[in-house]
C-alpha cells in the first residue's frame, strides 16, 4: 500500500485539526493569518475539503471552496472523492454544493462506485436523489446563447436560473411540477418545453457521460407542461395551473387521468433500447399488479424505496415530503401550505369531517332520545 507523504506544516495540520472538530471559526482565524493553500493532504491523501464532506459540514465545505478549494482533488487510496464522502454523510445540501462547484456525480471509486451509488449503499436516499437529479447550470445557459445561424437564443436568458431550479426538483409529483412553473416559466410554456425536449436528446447524446436518468426526467416535465397547456383556455383567463391540478385531485377520475398521461408519458419516451425506459415497462406490464404509474417514474428518477421510508405524512395534493399543516377541521390530511390546501378542497369538502367528541356523542343521542 502506498502512502501519499506529504511535506505538512503546523499550520496546514492545524487546518486538519479544526476541520475535524468542526471549528469554523477557528478555521476562518487560521485563513486570515496565514496564507494557506487549500488543497493539502494528510496522511491519507485526502484534503481538507474531504474531511469536511465526512463530517458532512456544509458550512466548512463552503468556506473551503470560497477559499479556492478543488472539488476534484485528492489522493485517497480508494479513490473516494469530496461527493463520495458527502454522499456517504447524508447531508444532501453539502452534495448540492459539490455538485454545483463542480464534483462529478459519475466519478467512480475503487470499487466501481459512484457517490450516488454508496449514497444508496448505506440508505442515505435524499443524497441519492439530489445527485440523480443535478444539472450544471452551464446545461441551460448554453440556450441563453444563439448558436450557429440563430439571430434570437432559444431561451430568454431571464429563464436560465428558475429553469435550473426547476429541473433539479427532487419531488416529481406533476402537480408540484405544475405549481414550480410559477411565476415566470409559465408565461413561456412553449419556449421552456421545447428547450427541455433538447435538453433531454442532449443528455443522450453525450458519448461517454450518457445520463438517461436525467434525459427522461428532462421528457418527463416537458410532457407535464404540454398537459398544463393543454389546460389553457384560449378566451378564459382561467389559471391553468389549477385546472390541471384539479384534474389529477378530482375524486376517482382524477386518478385514471394521472395514471394514463404518466404511462403516455414513459410510451413517448425516445430512448426505447436503455435500462431506464426497459425498467419502467416492465414496471408498468404487470396488470393488476403494476405499480402507479407515478411510483414507477419516481423510482427510476430518483432510486429504490426513495420515497418509501419516510413517516411523516406527504402532502395529500403534490406529494411533498415532511408535509407540516393539517386539516384543521378534521386533521386526516397534511398539506405543504395554504396554496396546496386551497387547490384540493373542492374535493377534500366532501370528505372532511369534525371529528366527533364525547361531548358531541353525548348531545347526539339526546337528541335522539
Ligand atoms: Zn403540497
Ligand atoms: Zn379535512
Amino acid at each position: 500500500m502506498a502512502l501519499v507523504i506529504e511535506a505538512v506544516s503546523d499550520v496546514e495540520k492545524k487546518v486538519f485539526e479544526y476541520v475535524s472538530s468542526n471549528d469554523i471559526n477557528g478555521l476562518k482565524t487560521l485563513f486570515a493569518q496565514n496564507k494557506i493553500r487549500p488543497d493539502i493532504f494528510d496522511e491519507h491523501g485526502m484534503t481538507p475539503l474531504q474531511h469536511a464532506a465526512y463530517k458532512g459540514n456544509k458550512e466548512i465545505a463552503q468556506m473551503l471552496l470560497d477559499h479556492g478549494a478543488d472539488v476534484g482533488s485528492g489522493r485517497h487510496e480508494h479513490g473516494y472523492t469530496a461527493l463520495h464522502f458527502a454522499a456517504l454523510s447524508g447531508n444532501g445540501e453539502l452534495c448540492q454544493i459539490l455538485l454545483a462547484a463542480g464534483a462529478k456525480s459519475h466519478a467512480t471509486n475503487s470499487l466501481g462506485r459512484t457517490p450516488s451509488q454508496m449514497a444508496a449503499f448505506v440508505g442515505n436516499h435524499h443524497c441519492v436523489a439530489v445527485i440523480n437529479n443535478f444539472i450544471p447550470k452551464s446545461d441551460v445557459d448554453y440556450y441563453t446563447v444563439p448558436q450557429g445561424l440563430e439571430k434570437e437564443p432559444k431561451l430568454p436568458p431571464v429563464l436560465a436560473a428558475p429553469l435550473h431550479k426547476f429541473i433539479m426538483q427532487v419531488n416529481v409529483h406533476p402537480i408540484r411540477v405544475a405549481l414550480n412553473l410559477q411565476p415566470t416559466l409559465i408565461t413561456q410554456m412553449p419556449t421552456v418545453k421545447k428547450v427541455l425536449e433538447l435538453m433531454s436528446a442532449k443528455e443522450m447524446r453525450r458519448n461517454m457521460e450518457t445520463n438517461e436518468v436525467m434525459s427522461f426526467k428532462l421528457h418527463y416535465l416537458a410532457f407535464v407542461i404540454g398537459e398544463v397547456q393543454r389546460c389553457r383556455h384560449p378566451e378564459k383567463s382561467t389559471d391553468p395551473v389549477e385546472l390541471f391540478a384539479k384534474k389529477i385531485l378530482r375524486t376517482g377520475r382524477g386518478e385514471e387521468y394521472l395514471e394514463r398521461f404518466i404511462r403516455d408519458c414513459v410510451r413517448e419516451f425516445p430512448y426505447r433500447e436503455c435500462a431506464i425506459f426497459r425498467q419502467m415497462v416492465t414496471s408498468l406490464a404487470r396488470g393488476s399488479e403494476s405499480p402507479p404509474a407515478l411510483s414507477v417514474i419516481r423510482t427510476a428518477i430518483n432510486g429504490q424505496r426513495a420515497f418509501a421510508d419516510n413517516d411523516t405524512p406527504s402532502c395529500s395534493t403534490c406529494g411533498e415530503e415532511k408535509a407540516s399543516k393539517k386539516c384543521s377541521k378534521c386533521k386526516k390530511v397534511q398539506y405543504c401550505d395554504r396554496e396546496c390546501q386551497r387547490l384540493q378542497w373542492f374535493a377534500h369538502k366532501k370528505e372532511c369531517e369534525r371529528p366527533i367528541t364525547t361531548q358531541m356523542k353525548l348531545l347526539i343521542s339526546v337528541a335522539v332520545v
